[in-house]
């Protein structure tokens, strides 16, 4: 077992508390950062030993997340949950590029994780932690992803899950994920932040590990989608990372981790983050761009995942842009539809919320906030058959208020070969 090389830390007071403790929030009602003995670390590991582990056969090495153990949670290794995850691959697409105005465009995929979502990322340390705390039934809050991969690492590791999502607001690839994996899933009228709302009090009272992105410890996996990216780009820091917004976990993944191998020198710059809302589920763009606090907003947009009013990390994703230099920009449906259609036409394929991305690049491209010329890493967060739905839909043209140019309409043609060669022929 190594040493306990972390503690929390409260975000708001900066109060401490034990590394592995049954335990969300301070005392003051602030949210909390695992913080590393960087020195540690350090004397540990480098760049090397993490470069050296991806091409060797141990489980945890092979992992996109575990590779990177000493920097995300050194724990007992032999209580791993661990599918894999991570090692998506990096795109490099020039009809994409093209699109956002860009010379060259970075896309790394998270839709390619076990479950199909970046969430996996998070999960695999959630879980872990849990088993660690001795706990049986965990459980989450969720527009879907959360939900799918809670749903598999709990069957993985015999834990029993409870999911709490949205009636009627949720993409049927992730309900069916949660429902085919086993968990227990209970149907909500309102939002997700309704939904929010009660699981906090559902766990604390029932003894039941929470899940949501509130956990310190789904931050630390997440934190590896920036060192993975570090690795694909043989450690040449990009320029920007373009990313969409929701409750606003991720991208107070990726700056902490970014600002983590800055603060070890194993990185001389840090890129900026560019963070893009759904223009209906906007209150950090809002916030952002007020200097005020978040202020809750009943949100609504086509991209599920980030269908989000009152993000829980929007003060460690505020605190993480201003590090590094980071901008907010929103997006409209359509604007996510129409880049969708060129990310899933160029073959590589994701579900709305990770479209936003390209939107926003393209948006942020066209204000000049950023260079053409520049070395632009999206990522992609969830995948294609997600929302099978929504794509259907667009390309039928009955998704309401959005305007379908790039349709590829099915057409339906008699079993006759003379009528398909005709249509084929058209
Ligand atoms: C969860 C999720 C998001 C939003 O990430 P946050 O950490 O909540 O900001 C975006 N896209 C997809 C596909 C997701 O599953
Ligand atoms: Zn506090």
């Amino acid at each position: 077992m190594s040493k306990a090389t972390f503690e929390l830390v409260c975000v708001d007071c900066r109060a401490t508390y034990p590394g592995l403790e049954l335990r969300y929030r301070c005392e003051c009602g602030g949210t909390l950062d695992v913080v590393h003995d960087l020195k540690a670390v350090a004397a540990a590991v480098s760049r090397d030993t993490f470069d050296r582990r991806r091409g060797t056969t141990h489980t945890l090495d092979r992992s996109g997340v575990w590779r990177f153990r000493e920097l995300i949670l050194p724990v007992d290794e032999s209580q791993v949950v661990t599918r894999g995850e991570g090692n998506t691959h990096l795109y490099d697409s020039p009809a994409i590029a093209e699109y956002a105005g860009m010379k060259r465009l970075f896309l790394k995929h998270e839709g390619e994780n076990p479950t199909g979502s970046f969430k996996d990322r998070g999960m695999t340390v959630g879980a872990t932690v849990a088993r660690l705390l001795g706990m049986h039934r965990v459980a989450c809050a969720s527009t879907g992803n959360t939900s799918a991969s809670m749903a598999s690492y709990a069957a993985l590791a015999g834990m029993r899950a409870f999911v709490f999502i949205p009636e009627g607001n949720i993409a049927h690839g992730k309900l069916s994920q949660a429902l085919a994996f086993g968990a227990r899933t209970l149907q909500l009228a309102g939002d997700f932040d309704a939904a929010m709302r009660v699981v906090e009090q559902v766990c604390n009272q029932e003894n039941i590990y929470l899940l949501n992105s509130i956990n310190p410890f789904r931050i630390e996996g997440q934190k590896a989608i920036g060192f993975e990216l570090l690795q694909d780009l043989e450690w040449r820091v990009p320029d920007w990372i373009v990313l969409p917004g929701g409750n606003l976990g991720n991208s107070s993944a990726i700056a902490k981790g970014l600002m983590e191998l800055h603060e070890l020198g194993w990185i001389d710059a840090l890129p900026r983050l560019a963070v893009i809302q759904a223009a209906g589920a906007n209150p950090l763009y809002t916030a952002f761009h007020t200097g005020r606090p978040v202020e809750p907003i009943v949100a609504d947009t086509i991209a599920t995942a980030i269908r989000i009013g009152n993000p829980v990390s929007w003060k460690k994703s505020l605190r993480g842009i201003e590090a590094l230099n980071g901008v907010v920009e929103q997006v409209t449906d359509q604007e996510i539809m129409d880049a969708k259609a060129q990310v899933d036409a160029a073959g590589i394929g994701a579900e709305p919320a990770s479209c936003a991305t390209v939107a926003g690049l393209r948006k942020l491209v066209s204000s000049g906030t950023i260079d053409p010329g520049s070395t632009v890493c999206g990522i992609l967060t969830g995948h294609l058959l997600k929302d099978a739905d929504v794509v259907v839909g667009y390309h039928k043209g009955t998704l309401d208020g959005i305007d379908a140019p790039h349709a590829n309409t099915p057409v339906s043609v008699p079993n006759d070969l003379e009528a398909i060669l005709a249509e084929l022929r058209r």
